[in-house]
């Protein structure tokens, strides 16, 4: 089907979506790469914007700078959005995000050097106030991974790929945010007790599963499960790419954090404690500092989680949209085309937006997008150019696995 411009149908969930894009810039983009069907009303974000820091004469120079753009691209990009269009068709009733390429990353932010100041059996502290407690410390096997290199010189024509360039690795590269899923107890001064309880029965239940690396609890304290060096059972199948390596199966080479809360379907706002979040953006700021993770590699699971049997992306959809990315100290990386969809071709079912939230989805709409470009950039069709990825995902996984085998042998 020839599909000019979005349903009329998806018209209300792009504003709906739009308004609940809490970056202006990144809502200027997703309302910009709808435009050509559906001109945004201005005022309304104007103000929006303005609230979030931007004067109207950045706006305007954004929105010109867009208009042009648009127009240089002219007929290619049109093309271009068709192709997105159909590479997420299943996006389409959910509806469809288009983004359109060349969305500024959000920076790359070194982070300030932590170091530790004190270390005893129980606990340790950092001179940036991190404590962390050994209460529950456990080991699982050692850390190790291959981690692929993603230069694509002849876009999907790139079935040969130079496995030379992969690294075999011990150190983590990334981080992965998830939440516990367990039980909630009342947030207040009563339930002390109750609290504690719950807390400490996670706790266990998350060693015994060596499920994650860290657990921060109620009260912000963060307690090391799984020690860094060895991998733990938090990621299951899941994918992510940063500007130069492809990832695989993140328990060995993403750190797992998990924040004991929960998450529902579209959430928009974290519901956390203050302490965790300060608890949270303590640890992320000494791993990043100890393994020298680039802020783009700390997300969340929703966003590297997927179906390898019916190559879908978002199997598991903790923090899909309301990881507090900000407050943590770290750029949006819900702007971020979505690895999982652009670099290993996964698709989005009818339900993903729903689940996802606006945040997520426009990073998998950006994807989209980016897959399409790379496509035509081959030229070869999308379609082609997806089967292409998904044949190459196999074969990492493949990889992944004889990597794992060859060291349980070891
Ligand atoms: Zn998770």
């Amino acid at each position: 089907m020839n599909r000019s411009q979005p349903d009329p149908a998806a018209i209300p969930w792009i504003n709906w979506t739009a308004q609940r894009i809490p970056d202006p810039v990144v809502r200027l983009r997703f309302l910009r790469a709808a435009a050509p069907a559906w001109q945004p009303k201005p005022p309304r974000k104007f103000s929006r914007a303005r609230s979030a820091g931007l004067s109207l004469l950045a706006l305007a120079a954004l929105l010109a700078a867009g208009r042009l753009a648009v127009a240089r691209r002219g007929a290619k990009a049109f093309s271009h959005a068709q192709a997105a269009v159909a590479v997420s068709a299943n996006l389409v009733n959910a509806p469809v995000v288009i983004i359109p390429a060349g969305m500024a990353l959000p920076k790359a932010e070194s982070a300030p050097e932590i170091w530790q100041v004190e270390k005893t059996a129980a606990f340790e502290t950092y001179s940036n106030g991190l404590r962390i407690d050994n209460k529950f410390s456990t080991g699982n096997h050692p850390r190790s991974y291959l981690a692929f290199a993603a230069a694509r010189s002849g876009g999907a024509q790139d079935d040969a790929r130079d496995r030379t360039q992969d690294e075999a690795r011990t150190n983590p590269a990334g981080i992965v945010y998830h939440t516990t899923e367990s039980l909630q107890a009342p947030f207040e001064p009563d339930q002390n007790g109750k609290l504690k309880q719950v807390g400490e029965s996670l706790l266990d239940y998350v060693k015994r599963k060596k499920a994650y690396n860290f657990v921060i609890d109620r009260f912000g304290r963060v307690f090391r499960v799984v020690q860094e060096a060895d991998a733990a059972e938090h990621a299951g199948y899941s994918v992510w790419s940063d500007e130069k390596w492809l990832y695989v199966n993140l328990n060995e080479s993403f750190i797992g954090v998990s924040v004991e809360t929960q998450t529902s379907p579209g959430q928009m706002e974290a519901a956390v404690t203050s302490a965790q979040i300060r608890a949270t953006a303590m640890l992320t700021e000494m791993l990043r500092s100890r393994y020298h993770i680039p802020a783009g590699n700390c997300v969340t699971h929703a966003q590297v989680s997927v179906n390898p049997t019916r190559m879908l992306a978002g199997y598991h959809m903790d923090w899909a949209s309301s990881f507090p990315f900000e407050e943590i100290g770290l750029p949006n990386n819900y702007a971020r085309p979505l690895p999982s969809v652009a670099a290993f071709g996964f698709e989005c079912d009818a339900n993903y937006s729903r689940t996802a939230g606006a945040r997520l989805s426009a990073g998998a709409g950006l994807g989209a997008w980016e897959l399409a470009e790379r496509a035509a950039a081959a030229g070869v069709s999308v379609s082609a150019y997806r089967k292409s990825l998904q044949n190459q995902y196999r074969d990492l996984l493949a990889a992944t696995r004889g990597a794992v085998v060859s060291h349980e042998g070891d």
